[in-house]
């Protein structure tokens, strides 16, 4: 029986896998059970197959998961945890900024009880003031925007139970938010602080187009504050424009200054079009969330796998 799992989502990752493997060996050998690696191959296009393979070949702990194509990093830790057999499960950047010495001290939390602990970054090193300043901003809005208590600088680096896990397993939504679900199940959280470290190698697998997403995943899927905020933004400009179309209706009726106006009248038009345009879109962003969980396509498609099987052997998934 397995004790630990851990679950390293890895995309495009041939330059840090190597290295990963090792540290994470070096920290689960040191553990009282027995573990297993869990990688999840998120559709790379370089040769962490390859590498993943031949770790699976040599070594009992390493199983792995092939994603048919790259169905994105909160789908490839849920998979993760789908297989996961462990009664403690552990989820972990590939790229070693999460320092997976810090395991032991999640371990240690668990045991006295935690059913979640939650690695809190007090500090990024070697990031760009871009992402430092999106990730501050996001978490801020994040908190703002939703009723759950999502923790602030948190990211999915954590440890969490067994029960937890099948909590987890159990919620299929598509544009899922790991961490807010993780909060929105409850049980007993804790949090340990950490300074995050810089990426071991290689680049951000996080361009702005799937950061972007990522976080109207986060707002929207606990969230429908946006939509309250449009209705809240159309009942204000409604009174306002009441109140201005009573001094034009009067203007109109008691005095002659009715002709000029073209620029006003212009400048509403396209403040009043961009206003409903936004709200268009807000309402755009649930209506495609929406389609996409009516669709009721699987979460992600497997295109074959590695694991330990009873008799000891490997065998696929
Ligand atoms: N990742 C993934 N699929 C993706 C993008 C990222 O599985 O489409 C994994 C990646 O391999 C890494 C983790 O998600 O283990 C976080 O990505 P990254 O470290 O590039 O994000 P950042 O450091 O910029 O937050
Ligand atoms: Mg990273």
């Amino acid at each position: 029986m397995v004790k630990y799992s851990v679950i390293i989502p890895v995309y495009n990752g041939a330059l840090v896998i190597r290295e990963t493997y090792k540290r994470l060996k070096r920290v689960m050998e040191q553990t009282d059970g027995l573990y297993e690696l869990l990688f999840v191959n998120d559709g790379s296009e370089d040769e962490t197959l390859d590498i993943l393979k031949e770790l699976a070949v040599r070594d009992d702990t390493v199983k792995y998961l092939n994603f048919s194509r790259n169905f994105g990093h909160q789908i490839a830790i849920t998979a993760g945890m789908d297989y996961a057999s462990g009664k403690a499960i552990v989820i972990i950047d590939a790229d070693l900024q999460d320092p997976p010495e810090l395991i032991f001290e999640m371990i240690q939390k668990w045991k006295e009880g935690y059913e979640v602990v939650y690695a809190k970054r007090i500090k990024r090193k070697g990031e760009t003031v871009f992402k430092k300043v999106t990730a501050y901003l996001f978490y801020r809005l994040l908190r703002a925007a939703t009723e759950i208590d999502i923790p602030l600088d948190t990211g999915d680096f954590r440890l969490i139970d067994r029960k937890v896990c099948d909590q987890l397993i159990s919620m299929r939504e598509r544009s899922r938010f790991v961490r807010g679900l993780v909060s929105w199940v409850g049980f007993k959280q804790t949090a340990i602080e950490y300074e995050r470290d810089e990426r071991f190698a290689g680049e951000t697998k996080y361009p702005l187009k799937k950061m972007l997403r990522f976080s109207m995943d986060g707002i929207t899927s606990f969230s429908y504050k946006p939509l309250k905020m449009a209705s809240l933004l159309g009942f204000l400009l409604s009174f306002f424009s009441v109140i201005w179309m009573m001094v034009v209706l009067y203007l109109k009726l008691f005095t002659n200054l009715t002709v000029t106006g073209w620029s006003s009248l212009l400048m509403a038009i396209l403040f009043f079009n961009g206003v409903v345009l936004i709200m268009l879109g807000i309402i755009g962003e649930y209506i495609g969330r929406i389609y996409d969980e009516v669709k009721h396509r699987p979460l992600y498609i497997l295109k074959d796998g590695w694991r330990v099987g009873q008799k000891n052997e490997k065998v696929p998934y």
